[in-house]
């Protein structure tokens, strides 16, 4: 039985200030919420203390991002140590925002993948096909490029540190979120490629999570689907109320 995972994406948004107080709020709030994993991403400057916040908390921290290199001339670039020095337990890679704002490739996007399971982080491995790529049929075969080409580099014995996460790209920000029949499709396909790719078992136990314009009046139709193991959230999660929402109606 996989465990439902609920994450937060806060993007660029919360300083340090609203993101401690947010957490005032939200911690008691969930405190009753016990099966389910919860994931908080802000953004780099409220890692730190985000996470001093966090200790002892079943609540863990997830970064945005990361870089493939341990160190070095990187310019505005963070590593998998530093990001675990902030306490971080989790990353998201691939995110559709680092694809397509900021032109990261399979290949980089790859190298992240390695980065974070090989230095011991949970990765969330975003994947999504654009509207256009939809309208033309070409769902699958898209979906089907990134895995081969991000999790090209993971071995069988690697995949319990990795959640996918299926974001259709026209369903982020958007407020027209995939249909649960349509992302059960697309969920039900992945674990299809990852059966064949990684065997049964692998497959079987692997998290493949939803993200896009996920609201309190969506998450309960979305998760009861039995291949959505788990919501990625953006602006639903930055008011504690809303996101406190979505985890309780999974009860
Ligand atoms: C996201 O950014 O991962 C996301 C799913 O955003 P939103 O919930 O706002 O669509």
């Amino acid at each position: 039985m996989r465990k439902k995972l609920i994450a937060g994406n806060w993007k660029m948004h919360h300083t340090v200030a609203g993101c401690l107080g947010y957490l005032d709020k939200f911690l008691p709030a969930i405190s009753s919420s016990t099966d389910v994993d919860i994931l908080l991403a802000p953004s780099y400057t409220a890692l730190y203390p985000v996470g001093q916040k966090l200790a002892g908390h079943r609540v863990k921290l997830c970064a945005q991002n990361l870089y493939f290199k341990d160190s070095g001339a990187f310019t505005g670039e963070i590593s998998v140590a530093m990001l675990k020095e902030c306490a971080c337990e989790a990353v998201i890679v691939g995110h559709s925002e680092r694809r397509h704002v900021f032109g990261e490739t399979d290949e980089l996007i790859q190298e992240k993948v390695n980065a974070g399971v090989t230095g011991g982080l949970q990765v969330i491995f975003c994947i999504g096909e654009t509207g256009a790529e939809r309208e033309a049929g070409q769902t699958s075969e898209v979906i089907h490029r990134q895995l081969e080409q991000g999790l090209s580099g993971i071995s069988n014995d690697m995949c319990d540190q990795l959640t996918i996460a299926y974001e259709p790209v026209w369903a982020i920000g958007t407020g027209v979120n995939a249909t649960p029949e349509q992302a059960e499709e697309v969920h039900s396909d992945i674990r299809q490629w990852m059966g064949s790719r990684f065997g049964e078992p692998v497959a079987g136990a692997t998290r493949i999570i939803y993200g896009g314009s996920v609201k309190p009046g969506n998450s309960a139709e979305l998760l009861s689907k039995v291949e959505i193991d788990g919501l990625l959230v953006g602006s639903a999660s930055l008011d504690p109320d809303s996101f406190c929402a979505i985890i309780q109606n999974l009860q």
